[in-house]
């Protein structure tokens, strides 16, 4: 069984100075968070030297499992070169251009550094496009920690988002409209009271931060068709399901076309990326070219490039995302078998589940209610303690990357069964 003797230590010493113990409140969770040193494929390794079969993967962006040597190369030959010039780099063009390659709705894009950073420019770029203030997101859409998104639901059809924060200004708050995922009755009373003031939608094609929770049939086909219909953009967040759902996305997944996309987490290899991105007519209103502004000194920096370049050509030649996508159904399928009988529910697609703590399924954000918070918390650190590192919340996804081996999975089965036995 594993301890965590360091780790505790830590979290006496990380709290005298940083706020909470921790750099992102994601990562704290009771009694304290374990604190990594190590990795190497699917396994991360702690301070007190306990090794992990690793299912959050850095929330997401090590689909390749960690520290891939094609991608430690291609970032150790950048650095040999230099790794930060706040110039124009021939790496920056390449990326583009593979990024435009795969994704038929994007001629060009702006390379930023994070998720959040990439729509918070989406945002901007849309309400400067369109001259339109207005925005609509879905109850429980995560679209990174900026302003405008960071508000909560209200429920009824045209609720006016209340601030989730302080420090976010009610009056940009009343400007984002918060509606259910999968309702579409409710996303069309609200285009018919105020499509023409509505700047755009922005959604995750799969809800990822709530769960795993898949779109129901013809609901993002009916954002698109809205969207257009009012001459709002429609702004599809792949900052999860891009490069890991397939190559060219959820979109191209489920046949869309969106206005703008936004990318990150898998894009950047494991280093720091987001990507914004969309046809020319609308990408050209961002500066220098138009006068939506947006600038960051180490947008594209050369090694995150390195790295993102890197990636993208091994998700493509080592057929990554089948890989993945095959060990993401088998642990659905046989967690789902090992649980039968106790209020566990395992959803997900491709590579990426929620371990549900309820019986029934969830379709919505509201449903998530329904769920055992608790029984969750002594689940997740049941399995720290034996050998699983599972995301710290019900809310954020389970990821498997294409390295997990069968035994591995197999393992991760049995000791999830025995220890949800035990803890509900
Ligand atoms: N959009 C989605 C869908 C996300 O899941 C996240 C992060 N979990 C973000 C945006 C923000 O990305 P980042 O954490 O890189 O800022």
């Amino acid at each position: 069984m594993n301890e965590f003797r360091r780790s505790k230590e830590l979290f006496v010493r990380s709290q005298d100075c940083l706020v909470g113990g921790v750099n992102s409140p994601a990562r704290s969770y009771s009694p304290f968070p374990i604190f990594m040193e190590d990795s190497e494929g699917s396994k991360i390794y702690d301070v007190d030297g306990n090794e992990f079969i690793d299912y959050s993967l850095a929330f997401g962006p090590q689909i390749f499992g960690h520290r891939h040597p094609r991608i430690k190369q291609a970032v150790e030959r950048q650095l040999e070169r230099g790794w930060a010039f706040g110039t124009s780099t021939e790496k920056e063009v390449e990326l583009a251009e593979l990024v435009s390659k795969h994704y038929s709705s994007i001629d060009k894009v702006r390379v930023v550094n994070t998720g959040t950073e990439a729509t918070m420019s989406a945002l901007r770029l849309a309400r400067g496009y369109t001259g339109r203030d207005k925005i609509v997101k879905f109850e429980g859409g995560f679209h990174g920690a900026h302003d405008s998104v960071l508000v909560q639901a209200g429920s009824g059809a045209s609720t006016h988002g209340a601030p989730d924060s302080p420090g976010v200004p009610r009056e940009l708050a009343e400007k984002t409209i918060v509606l259910p995922w999968n309702d579409k009755e409710k996303l069309k009373s609200v285009f018919e009271e105020i499509g023409g003031e509505i700047a755009c939608v922005i959604a995750e094609p799969v809800f990822g931060n709530a769960g795993c929770i898949p779109p129901k049939d013809g609901f993002l086909e009916l954002i698109r068709d809205l969207t257009s219909d009012y001459g709002s953009l429609f702004v599809l967040d792949e900052v999860i399901t891009g490069f890991r759902v397939s190559m060219g996305g959820a979109q191209e997944l489920f046949g869309l076309e969106p206005d703008l996309t936004t990318l990150g987490k898998v894009a950047g290899g494991g280093y720091p990326i987001g990507i914004f991105g969309g046809k020319q007519e609308i990408m050209k209103h961002l500066s220098p070219e138009g006068d939506v502004y947006q600038a960051g000194t180490f947008s594209g920096n050369p090694v995150t490039t390195a790295a993102s370049i890197e990636a993208i050509k091994l998700l493509k030649e080592d057929n990554i995302i089948d890989k993945a996508n095959r060990k993401g159904e088998k642990i659905r399928s046989k967690l789902n078998k090992a649980v039968k009988g106790l209020p566990v529910n395992v959803e997900g697609i491709s590579s990426m589940f929620s371990i549900f703590l309820c019986s029934e399924e969830i379709n919505d954000y509201g449903d998530l209610e329904k769920c055992d918070f608790e029984a969750y918390k002594k689940f997740h650190r049941e399995m720290a303690k034996n050998g699983v590192y599972l995301p710290p919340s019900q809310y954020e996804l389970c990821f498997i990357s294409y390295v997990h081996s069968d035994r591995e999975i197999e393992d991760t089965v049995d000791i999830a069964s025995d220890v949800l036995e035990k803890v509900l």
